[in-house]
């Protein structure tokens, strides 16, 4: 197996034999990114990382994980710098927005209700535009890209990769869905129609495991069935989850190490 930077995590990721290789690997980049900012490396004390982090902010997802994650002094240090300039554009918006000044220009321009209307217009946006993006999601997704990229080298070059995807557990719906997409750009004649066949089978087989041991599950509380095994469903709910949402809901956070 030919191997590049990203082959032996991919490869893992299939070999953690969960309900999704590329959940897997988004779980590793995110917690990635998270030592990356907050961990031993402070990369919060870089000027050219806060230069960043100042320019996108956070999603109210990674906030949460940050604050978990347990670097109070690191987030507060990251978190200052960003609050100020935030602040700073925020404060010069309200002013600009006040309803009293908007509506003496408003007198004077144009009925008063449609000034009103755009301001309060332009600030949500520039609040929208503010809060959109992410520091750890854009550094996680840059990476995720490279890695479905070299899935894709691998499944048009590397037998003994295809065999391990054949012989996978399939992908969450998320995943899949991007999977498809990019199989129709990446791959062509015979290689994209077996890919097709083989993903299709693979997904509704896995479809059907996860189901029977949802039925199972739910059956197992039936008195009938206490001294009953369990088989694989003791985890049925979690992993019912991922099949149709992605991520790990089971997952305690993650901690600084
Ligand atoms: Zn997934
Ligand atoms: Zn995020």
């Amino acid at each position: 197996m030919k191997e590049t930077l990203y082959t032996i995590p991919l490869t893992d990721a299939f070999n953690a034999n969960d309900e999704c290789p590329f959940c897997n690997i988004e779980r590793k980049l995110e917690q990635d990114a998270l030592d990356f900012i907050l961990g031993s490396s402070s990369a919060y004390m870089q000027s050219d990382i806060r230069e960043q982090t100042n320019k996108l902010g956070f999603c109210r997802q990674h906030y949460k994980d940050m604050f978990q994650y347990g670097n109070s002094l690191g987030n507060a240090i990251m978190l200052k710098s960003y609050y100020e300039e935030l602040n700073k554009n925020l404060q010069k918006k309200l002013s600009g927005s006040s309803p009293i000044k908007t509506s003496l220009i408003g007198k004077i321009r144009k009925s008063k209700s449609s000034s009103d209307s755009e301001s309060n217009t332009s600030i949500s946006n520039w609040i929208a535009n503010r809060t959109k993006d992410c520091f750890v999601c854009k550094k996680q997704e840059d990476t995720f890209k490279r890695y479905m990229e070299n899935f894709f080298y691998l499944i048009e070059s590397d037998n003994e990769f295809y065999d391990i995807m054949k012989h996978s557990k399939g992908f969450c719906l998320p995943h899949f869905a991007m999977i498809m997409d990019m199989a129709s750009k990446r791959l062509s004649g015979r290689k994209q129609e077996d890919f097709y066949n083989d993903i299709t089978n693979i997904m509704s087989e896995n479809m059907n495991r996860v189901q029977e041991d949802l039925n199972w599950f739910v059956d197992k509380f039936d008195y009938r069935n206490h001294n009953a095994d369990w088989k694989n469903s003791r985890d049925a709910v979690q992993r019912a989850m991922q099949k149709i949402a992605g991520g790990y809901p089971a997952d305690t956070y993650y901690k600084a190490k």
